[in-house]
């Protein structure tokens, strides 16, 4: 066989690894060289069909293991995982385009979750009243929801599936996932690490594709819940859809993040945080921020510093564990083409470039679809740049004479993931925390993505259902309660030993 053939990505199914035959392949490129890694199945029914009643095979075992027996495979797992860390990393940075020490930052934030699960028997605890009537007593406890599904985004090919798989199986589900058919080879190692770990056939299972694989686990009469992380207009097609067939859905989807910036800011920690936030991992994750907006003159005072910051930072290939550069390239050509045509029509609609990130060289990888930092200023509201999230190493700057005027400009955007401020003033922040409308906020923290034990928890047309990934939220996702009152009759005057 020549070995310039790429390899399949096979599924994992009940323990079991499948490579089917379909007419439909992906590829999964290396973002580096713009060559191709491996190959993907591009599942449908039939496939989901084999993994859906794999996990429902597995399902009754599973949730009799008792939690602290399936503690006992994350902790395993955890082990593992830190074993494989550097390599996985590697991987990472090879099939997504990310520097290894983002990559680093992806898989640790993931094994974090994963710790978190290791204190299931803790989390799924219920509660209990005593005599809420004379003789009876009341108890909730958490029970899994059955087989549950995962939908996953390119751009954290270890960390958003982990925000998945470690709660829902911990939990007691069973579980399908499907990660972006852009980056399916980080799961497929993990998997294999899982199954290192004793995790029982049928619990995880991995199918590939696009929307024919999503709508069929959305169809699915088996699958009880679905986890989704990915763009807007999606995150909403599924949530409308998956509710309409009676699971419960959470739907997390892209954004527009941004950061005001105070005149009184600190210049120098404040220009490495927003740079930092603008274009780690290429501007590609929901919590970049994309937009910032100085206040009065916090322009002047900032962005010089900050423009010869972001004009010093080395883009180039991040699939060699010696020399990394400060950002790597993006997922694809098209992505590329894309991220560059809105430049252009930011330009057009009379936005400045301090410095221009298109036609970027990078003389050691030709062939990689790279992008330069791009830091654009006096963007306005009705600049084509604003109406849509650009997913890009690019940092827009917006111009506000006051911290309400900023405010009400972030307010006015459809999304609301992240929002930042950068301040030595405690009542300006305090001002900014309680009226921005968004989930998760930074007070002198560009990226505030909250840690596996908080919920991640996106507003507006960030997220659509009612329980955030993550947390404590995340059990109650993926668990249901039962509410048990219980009342024991006595057998006539005495004790029942003395009949
Ligand atoms: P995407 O929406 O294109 O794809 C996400 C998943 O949905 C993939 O698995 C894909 O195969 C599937 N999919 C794509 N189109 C579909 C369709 N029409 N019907 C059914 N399934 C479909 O997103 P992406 O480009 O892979 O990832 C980037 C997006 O994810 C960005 O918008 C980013 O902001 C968002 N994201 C959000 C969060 C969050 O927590 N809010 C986290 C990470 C990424």
């Amino acid at each position: 066989m020549s070995s310039s053939i790429p390899p399949v990505c096979p599924l994992y199914i009940g323990g079991k690894w499948l490579t089917p035959d379909l007419a439909t392949m992906g590829a999964v490129h290396n973002p580096s060289r713009g060559s191709v890694l491996a190959t993907v199945p591009m599942c449908g029914a039939a496939e989901v069909d084999a993994a859906v009643a794999a996990a429902k095979a597995a399902f009754p075992d599973w949730r009799d293991t008792p939690p602290n027996e399936r503690a006992q495979v994350m902790f395993r797992a955890k082990i593992l995982l830190e074993d494989a860390f550097e390599e996985l990393c590697l991987g990472i940075a090879t099939e997504h385009g990310k520097t290894l020490s983002e990559a680093r930052g992806d898989l640790r934030r993931g094994i974090e979750v994963v710790e978190y699960a290791c204190g299931i028997p803790t989390l799924l605890m219920g509660e209990s009243l005593e005599n809420i009537a004379r003789g009876i007593d009341c108890h909730t406890d958490r029970h899994p929801l059955g087989v549950v599904a995962g939908i996953c985004p390119f751009n954290f090919p270890a960390l958003v599936p982990m925000w998945m798989w470690p709660l829902a199986i911990a939990c007691g589900n069973t579980f399908v996932l499907k990660p972006s058919e852009k980056v399916p080879l980080t799961m497929q190692r993990i998997t294999a690490i899982l199954e290192k770990a004793g995790m029982p056939a049928g619990v995880i299972n991995i199918v590939h594709g696009g929307r024919e694989a999503v709508d069929a686990l959305l169809e699915h009469p088996d699958v009880k819940a679905i986890s989704f992380v990915g763009s807007t207009p999606v995150a909403r097609e599924i949530h409308r859809k998956g509710t309409l067939h009676g699971k419960r859905v959470q739907a997390a989807g892209g954004a527009k993040n941004f950061i005001i910036l105070m005149p009184d800011a600190d210049v120098e920690r404040t220009v490495e945080a927003v740079k930092d936030g603008a274009f780690g991992c290429a501007g590609e994750r929901c919590m970049a921020g994309s937009t910032a907006v100085a206040v009065g003159e916090a322009g002047e005072r900032l962005l010089p510093a900050l423009a010869d910051l972001v004009s010093s930072m080395r883009v180039g290939p991040t699939d060699v564990r010696e020399t990394q550069p400060d950002m790597g390239a993006v997922i694809s050509a098209e992505h590329r083409a894309r991220v560059a045509g809105l430049i252009d029509a930011g330009e057009k609609g009379g936005a400045k470039v301090l410095t221009d990130g298109r036609g970027v060289l990078v003389d050691d990888a030709p062939e990689g679809y790279f992008l330069g930092p791009t830091l654009i200023d006096r963007v306005d509201e009705g600049n084509p740049l604003m109406r849509t999230e650009v997913f890009g190493p690019v940092l827009a700057v917006m111009r506000a004479k006051t911290l309400g005027e900023a405010v009400a400009m972030a307010n006015r955007q459809a999304y609301g993931n992240g929002a930042a401020i950068f301040t030595n003033s405690g009542k300006a922040a305090r001002e900014f925390r309680r009226t921005v409308s968004a989930g998760m906020v930074g007070i002198n923290v560009g990226v505030p993505a909250p840690l596996a034990y908080f919920p991640f928890t996106g507003w507006n047309d960030s997220f659509f259902g009612d329980l955030h990934i993550q947390g404590k939220e995340g059990v109650e996702f993926y668990t249901q309660r039962k509410t048990t009152t219980t009342r024991w009759f006595s057998f006539g005057d005495g004790e029942i030993w003395a009949k």
